[in-house]
């Protein structure tokens, strides 16, 4: 795909205040969320619902400028609201965003958010792939976010492996010298088959280029793997290829979220339908630890900072903790095959966040989990109920 520079008259904006799309990455939960493009350009990968039915855009310059400056007006209102002591007064603010009218509220909200959990430091781009517009044309939007907040430390985008690939050193480090610090980008997988299989549109090749590429031009580089995402078929080629794609690039952070199929996604009807056999969390679990076995020589940190993945504690530097990591994997693993359905139960309703908070549990609490594991003990029904719990989560 080329550069986009075409500007669409499909403003939803207000008449004052500004857009907002529908996701950012977790670690981006106290960022301010500017909105630069509507939707995803690509729209195809076949795990991933959140765009369907909604056409990509691109908002011009001038409509995500009036943005930052309605944010600025906001982010001034409630500055207004500081106490003597120079510190945010946050009763004052709440009731300055209470007066205000329901839009501007969920807005004002949003500043508070960035204010007070965020301490108005960092910025994300949205929506899913804001660095395929025209380099010049986000360096001027960058320029501007960073005059008019002066105080913001981060700035970051999502971006495909294929748009990354594509555009040079040069342009990225345009946008890095404009004051973008971070690409969030979705590999999920380094394996050719698996990308091919789940419609990711972009190749091994293109990642290991648009990766070196992010790097060479002085950006952070936060990649995401899928463990899973292959299917009990391709389990090892996914953790093998993406290890090797980890081991030439090595980026800043390898990000875990877990593959789930999600209903009314393509691959949820195919593990609906028996086309896909789905790995179980012990095959996850294996598949992240034969990844981690597979990677050397890194100097990044791997997170596992989303909900859906089953071992939270599975976190640290790749070139201190990699070992380490590993052997919480296998004591999951050599644990007995009641103490692993206790932990995934607990884990997926949410009750615990590591194997050992199980113990931490009321008796009233285990029991509960217990009656349930009982009346599930058939595999395809453990399996019904594990997807049923960790589908609450998407
Ligand atoms: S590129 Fe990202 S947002 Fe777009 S379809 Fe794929 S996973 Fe979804």
């Amino acid at each position: 795909m080329q550069p986009l520079d075409v500007d669409e008259k499909n403003n939803q904006n207000p008449a004052f205040g500004f857009e907002t799309g529908p996701i950012r990455p977790p670690s981006e939960a106290a960022s301010l969320l500017l909105r630069v493009t509507r939707n995803c350009p690509w729209n195809r990968c076949k795990f991933c619902g959140v765009y369907k039915g909604s056409r990509f855009s691109v908002r011009s310059v001038e409509e995500v400028k009036a943005d930052i400056d309605a944010m600025a007006h906001y982010r001034d209102l409630l500055f207004s609201c500081m106490g003597k002591d120079g510190k945010p007064d946050r009763k004052a603010m709440l009731r300055t965003i209470q007066q205000a009218d329901e839009l501007t509220r969920e807005q004002m909200y949003q500043l508070l958010n960035w204010i007070l959990n965020g301490k108005g430091e960092s910025v994300f781009l949205q929506d899913a792939n804001s660095i395929v517009l025209k380099p010049e044309r986000l360096a001027e939007i960058l320029r501007y976010l960073r005059k008019v907040f002066p105080g913001i430390k981060r700035v970051t985008s999502y971006g495909r492996a294929d748009t990354l690939a594509r555009l040079s050193v040069e342009d990225l480090r345009l946008l890095r010298q404009a004051g973008l610090d971070r690409i969030h980008s979705g590999y999920e997988s380094g394996s050719d088959q698996v990308l091919e299989r789940i419609g990711k549109g972009c190749s091994k090749q293109q990642e290991i280029e648009g990766g070196l590429k992010t790097k060479e031009a002085g950006l952070e580089l936060s990649l995401y793997f899928m463990p899973g995402v292959g299917g009990k078929a391709l389990s090892e080629e996914n953790a093998r290829e993406s290890a090797d794609v980890i081991n030439r690039v090595d980026p800043d952070f390898v990000r875990i979220r877990t593959f789930v199929a999600k209903p009314g996604t393509e691959l949820g009807s195919q593990v609906e339908s028996g086309q896909m056999a789905p790995c179980t969390d012990q095959e996850k679990a294996a598949e992240l630890r034969l990844m981690l076995e597979q990677i050397h020589g890194c100097r990044g940190v791997l997170v596992s900072d989303h909900i859906v993945n089953l071992l939270e504690s599975v976190n640290g530097s790749l070139a201190q903790d990699r070992e380490w990591m590993i052997g919480q994997i296998q004591r999951f693993e050599n644990m007995s095959f009641d103490e692993k359905r206790e932990f995934q139960l607990a884990r997926r309703m949410g009750l615990v966040r590591r194997p050992e908070d199980v113990k931490r549990l009321s008796p009233q609490v285990r029991k509960e989990i217990h009656l349930l594991m009982q009346k599930t003990q058939e595999s395809d029904q453990w399996e019904r109920l594990m997807n049923y719990f960790l589908q609450q989560y998407i």
